[in-house]
Parts: C-alpha cells; sequence; structure tokens
C-alpha cells in the first residue's frame, strides 16, 4: 500500500524511506536478549525475511551496545535502537544502526538536573553526525509528567498530543527534520484520536501507528485493526507495528499481520468490526529484550485461559514482562501483574497486592476477578 496523499517530509532510515507517496513500511521488534548476538541476529534476519522493513531492538547497557557492533555486521535490516532512561547510550549505538527511538517520558528519569531539552540536543548531535533518524516516540504509560500535570485532568490525549509537538517543534528549531513521531495507546479508540489530531497540527510529520499492548493473537491483531484500519483509510500513517505477545519463535506474525492489514485496507476490506473494550479486555506487552522471566507468554496465556470465563465483564486485566514498564503500565488496569526475575506482582486498581509465584498468582488473580464481579454485580 502506498503512502498516504498526506504530503509528509520524506524521512531517509538506511535503506528505505518514509513518507510523501513512499511504500507503506511494516516494522517488528526482537524479542531476544540483544546481548545475545546469536539469537538477536537471528531474530533480525527472521523478521527482515518476513517483511519488516525497519527491526527494532532494544538497548539498555554498554553490553547491548556492543553486541549490536556484531549483529551490524551479521545483518542487512534496517536497525533502530529502542531507547529508555539511559539516553547517552544512542553515542555508542549510533554509528551502527539506522534510527534511534527515544519516548520523551523517559527523558525524566535519569540524570534530573539536566533539562530534557538538553538530552534531546544531544540525541539530535549524536544522530546528525551518525547518519541517523530519530522516533519520537510517546506512549499512553509513560507520558511526560510536565504535560500530564498540566492538561492530563481534561483530556487524557492531551498530555501525549502536547508531549509530541513540543518535541516536534524543539527538533525543528534544531534544524534536524529526519524524524517520524508515534502515538501510542492501548485502547483503539484513542490511538485514532490522537493520531488524527497529530495529523491534522503537523501533516508534514511521517507517522509511525501503534497500539501499545495489543495483546495476544487474534484479540490483539482485532484490536490493532480497529485502530489502523480508519486512520489508513483517511490518509494518516506511514510505518507500523503489530504488536504481539507471542513467543520469540513466532514474532514474524507481527510482520504477517501488518502486511495483511494493508493489504485489506488497500483493497477496501475493513474487517475489524467493533471492538468492544466494554467487556474482557486483556492488554500485554509483546515482549523485548527486557523481559524478566522467560515464561512471560505462558502467563499471558494463562490469564486468558483462568479468566476466559469472565468474558462478559467490563474488566481491564494488564499484563507486563518487566519491572521498568510493568508497574506505570498497569496503572490504568483493574488488575495488573507484571514480572519480575523469580515471581510476578500482582495490583489491583492501583494498589500492590504482593509478588506472587507464577502458580500462586493465578489463583489470587481470580479471587481478586471475583471480587471485582462481584462489586459489579452489587452495584448495579
Ligand atoms: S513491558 Fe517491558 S518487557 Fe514488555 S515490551 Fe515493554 S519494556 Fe519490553
Amino acid at each position: 500500500m502506498q503512502s498516504p496523499a498526506r504530503q509528509t517530509r520524506i524521512v531517509k532510515i538506511g535503506s528505505l524511506t518514509l513518507g510523501a507517496g513512499q511504500p507503506i513500511v511494516v516494522q517488528s521488534m526482537c524479542a531476544t536478549k540483544t546481548a545475545d548476538v546469536e539469537t538477536t541476529t537471528a531474530q533480525a534476519n527472521q523478521l527482515a525475511a518476513a517483511g519488516a522493513g525497519i527491526v527494532r531492538v532494544a538497548v539498555d547497557t554498554p553490553r547491548d551496545c556492543q553486541a549490536l557492533v556484531e549483529i551490524r555486521h551479521r545483518t542487512t535490516a534496517n536497525l533502530s535502537v529502542d531507547l529508555q532512561e539511559s539516553y547517552r547510550l544512542a553515542a555508542d549505538v549510533a554509528p551502527h544502526v539506522d534510527k534511534i527511538r527515544y519516548n520523551p517520558g523517559h527523558l525524566y528519569h535519569y540524570e534530573r538536573e539536566r533539562t530534557w531539552q538538553d538530552k534531546v540536543r544531544f540525541l539530535v548531535d549524536v544522530a546528525g553526525q551518525h547518519d541517523c533518524a530519530l522516533r519520537v516516540g510517546v506512549n499512553c504509560g509513560s507520558v511526560d509528567p510536565a504535560q500530564q500535570e498540566k492538561y492530563g485532568a481534561n483530556d487524557p490525549l492531551q498530555p501525549m498530543l502536547a508531549s509530541a509537538l513540543e518535541h516536534c517543534e524543539l527538533l525543528d528549531k534544531l534544524g534536524f527534520t529526519r524524524y517520524c513521531v508515534s502515538l501510542k495507546d492501548s485502547d483503539p479508540a484513542n490511538v485514532v484520536e490522537v493520531n488524527r489530531r497529530f495529523a491534522a497540527a503537523r501533516p508534514d510529520v511521517p507517522l509511525h501507528l501503534g497500539v501499545t499492548e495489543a495483546g495476544m493473537p487474534p484479540e490483539g491483531i482485532s484490536k490493532t485493526r480497529a485502530a489502523f484500519e480508519p486512520l489508513l483509510a483517511d490518509g494518516i500513517g506511514d510505518t507500523l507495528r503489530v504488536s504481539l505477545t507471542v513467543p520469540v519463535g513466532r514474532k514474524h506474525e507481527e510482520v504477517a499481520a501488518g502486511r495483511q492489514i494493508l493489504a485489506d485496507v488497500a483493497a477496501g476490506r475493513f474487517l475489524a468490526g467493533t471492538t468492544k473494550l466494554d467487556r474482557l479486555n486483556i492488554i500485554s506487552c509483546p515482549s523485548c529484550s527486557r523481559v524478566e522471566n522467560e515464561a512471560f507468554v505462558e502467563l499471558a496465556e494463562r490469564v486468558r485461559e483462568v479468566t476466559r470465563y469472565a468474558a462478559d465483564y467490563p474488566v481491564t486485566i494488564a499484563v507486563m514482562g518487566c519491572r521498568v514498564n510493568g508497574p506505570g503500565e498497569t496503572d490504568h488496569a483493574d488488575l495488573g501483574l507484571w514480572c519480575g526475575p523469580n515471581s510476578v506482582h500482582l495490583k489491583r486498581g492501583g494498589m500492590p497486592l504482593g509478588a506472587f509465584s507464577f502458580d500462586e498468582v493465578l489463583v489470587r488473580l481470580k479471587a481478586e476477578l471475583d471480587a471485582i464481579i462481584a462489586d459489579q454485580a452489587g452495584s448495579r
């Protein structure tokens, strides 16, 4: 499918070009440990062979950076790195990759005495020196706290939008225009709305589409379709990722799902129907190098099994793979679980309930779910 009539800037990323009439690029992300050169190279090649135009890799440590040097030698995939708090690692990885993704919300956590504007200047210098593009990756679970404080009470989407727009403004002011933006939420309706607002405000900036924590297939694909179909039909979106909770060996399914959605929309086939979030909704992360326990995907599948009986109740359960993003990204769920190395943390309505073994947590989860259902029945 061709990129929209919307005339965005052109952004070069490795061997491909985003925006302004170019084909829409499907991308994916490695779920392997980045420091494991063999498996990460194999995953990058697997994703590229499936049709991923860009393959993202998480980088959190100097060891990950060293691994990336070797991975670069072993794959021709266009590589993007995903940075969290350690934005300074950009200087080590930029010579070996084609794009750097940073999250405006994460720029607050590290070196607090330094302003986010200074940190963006650093990233721009590094990207400029090493022929890299940038992505400003705004995510509903880790929104810039200053924007959250300013707008959050009135309009949950405005902090995300304001954060993206102020980063675009700074990047432009610094003379760096080789960037795209993403605004991801776990609710497809929010993804549609916030991306429409951004596209209206900045029609020149290429957009990366995504539904964060869409979950396991087939539900994760349906939720993603519910967001992508209307946006693509409006001509919004220059690259996209379908984030699915699947085992490492099945990550190529993300690429297949993305290609299928593009083919269907190009042919006028709109299959999403109405995605109802007013019933049991399991959101789960797609896992990445940061996942803290290999049993995470199995945990998500078991959560789906043990909660199936509650399918008709309006309850949201979030299942996350690590303690970096887990606590924040489960804040808005009725029940939230996230993996540590040896246990699973559980919370209800934002309140921590403790850490449990993988088997114990399912028993407690079911007890809490029963209590929520009883409360709902009592308040009818
Ligand atoms: S929640 Fe953690 S493990 Fe899951 S995708 Fe995000 S960073 Fe990776």
